[in-house]
């Protein structure tokens, strides 16, 4: 017996020697073991060993952990005291997991670690209690500014800064209803604000704008993302939602003389002929205001038409204008809501003076009395002292940006 144990200690004297005198020094051994225990999944990483893969068609977790031993009984188990937690039927093809176990001579398999998507997992335990708890990794919120000037498209432009394709998008959705971006200029500039979700290092979901000016052929477009209680909005510095409506009537105390009506007795042709607008009438000379903020695509005399305006709003909506007396803005310009267009008349195919509204939607006109718009509350008064200092601060303050986005706690 005696002889045996001295025997295991030469044989473990010997072995430290040679190590001593190899490459594998004790030193380096003991920087390891100074260095940061690392931590995934709330287990201790580097004390375990580590197989790892993504789930293959018709995988299921049965496959995956028979080769580790695991019986059909036991994920069976393990399946039921988790399903309150997670459902192993959920685990989807495509999706990484982990397998650890112990570093001991015969590894004992410990935890399975399911990715359910960029920020969450799920670990199962498979020793002892068979079980399941979900977990997710950090999350930082990393704020970022963005400024450029429209070369070719806003998409192309921030692809070229090394922007994601998905921060024009959010830029399109703030400005949805004010720029149609698929028209935008060259020379036409940006500048904006917007935080995001950081996990593992990548950049992950959508980014939001913060604060946003777009300048839109020399006129400047802001927007402030503010939340009054009933989620995120978008507003001008008035306070005014970014997803403005369209203003009901293009004349101020207009009075509708003729609706949409696609089986009209016309009064000047003596025949039915659909008519595709609103008639509002007014006297000669009343200012016509744009509806909503656009791009003037069409001011010309037509036969019919009169002298008549037409505004593309954004990529679904276009209105028109006709019979005017005096057209007061040209092809391309770009109009603020209510902004005065021309002035009431009754050139073209008119009775009296008056203005014929036609509302486009998709290219096709509608009724724009029947259509359904999104709520585009404004700034309720009692929030509107809130938002101004808000503003103020998005203004010029980065350093406060920061910190709004900590408070947002996003
Ligand atoms: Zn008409």
């Amino acid at each position: 017996m005696n002889k045996k144990w001295f025997l295991v200690i030469l044989g473990l004297s010997v072995v430290l020697a040679v190590l001593q005198f190899s490459g594998k020094t004790p030193a380096v051994m003991l920087v390891e073991a100074e260095a940061e225990p690392r931590i995934r999944f709330g287990l201790f990483w580097d004390s375990l060993s580590v197989d790892s893969g993504s789930i293959k068609s018709g995988q299921t977790l049965s496959h995956l952990l028979d080769p580790y031993g695991i019986t059909p009984g036991k994920v069976a188990t393990l399946a039921a005291n988790s399903k309150d937690v997670y459902r192993v039927t959920s685990m989807r093809q495509g999706k990484d997991w982990w397998l650890a176990s112990s570093l001991d001579s015969v590894p004992e398999p410990l935890w399975f670690i399911y990715e359910r998507n960029n920020t969450d997992y799920v670990v199962f335990s498979l020793k002892d209690t068979l079980g399941a708890r979900l977990g997710s990794y950090p999350v930082d919120t990393v704020y970022r500014r963005v400024q450029g000037v429209i070369e070719n498209s806003l998409y192309l432009d921030l692809e070229k800064m090394g922007e994601s394709h998905l921060l024009a998008l959010s830029m399109s959705k703030v400005y949805d209803w004010t720029i149609d971006f698929s028209h935008v200029r060259k020379g036409d500039t940006f500048d904006a604000y917007y935080f995001q979700q950081k996990v593992n290092g990548a950049l992950v979901g959508m980014p939001e704008i913060l604060s946003s000016s777009f300048t839109h052929v020399g006129t400047e477009f802001k927007a402030y993302r503010f939340d009054q209680g009933d989620g995120p909005d978008w507003f001008d510095p008035t306070g005014a939602s970014l997803r403005k409506n369209f203003l009901k009537t293009p004349i101020e105390f207009g009075r509708m003389s003729s609706g949409f009506n696609k089986k009209r007795f016309h009064p000047v042709l003596k025949r039915v002929k659909a008519h595709l607008g609103t008639d509002y009438a007014a006297p000669k000379g009343t200012p016509i205001r744009a509806v909503g903020s656009g791009v003037v695509t069409k001011s010309e005399y037509k036969a019919n038409n009169g002298n008549y305006v037409k505004i593309r709003h954004n990529g679904t909506y276009e209105t028109q204008y006709l019979h005017m007396s005096k057209r007061l803005v040209k092809v391309g310009d770009v109009v603020k809501q209510g902004q005065v267009i021309g002035k009431v008349g009754s050139t073209g195919l008119a009775t009296g003076p008056h203005v014929c509204f036609r509302f486009w939607k998709n290219g096709e006109q509608v009724d724009h009395r029947r259509e359904a718009f999104p709520p585009d509350t404004p700034i309720r008064s009692e929030k509107m002292d809130e938002f101004a200092e808000a503003v103020k601060q998005l203004e010029f303050d980065a350093e406060y940006v920061l910190n709004l986005v900590e408070r947002m706690g996003n």
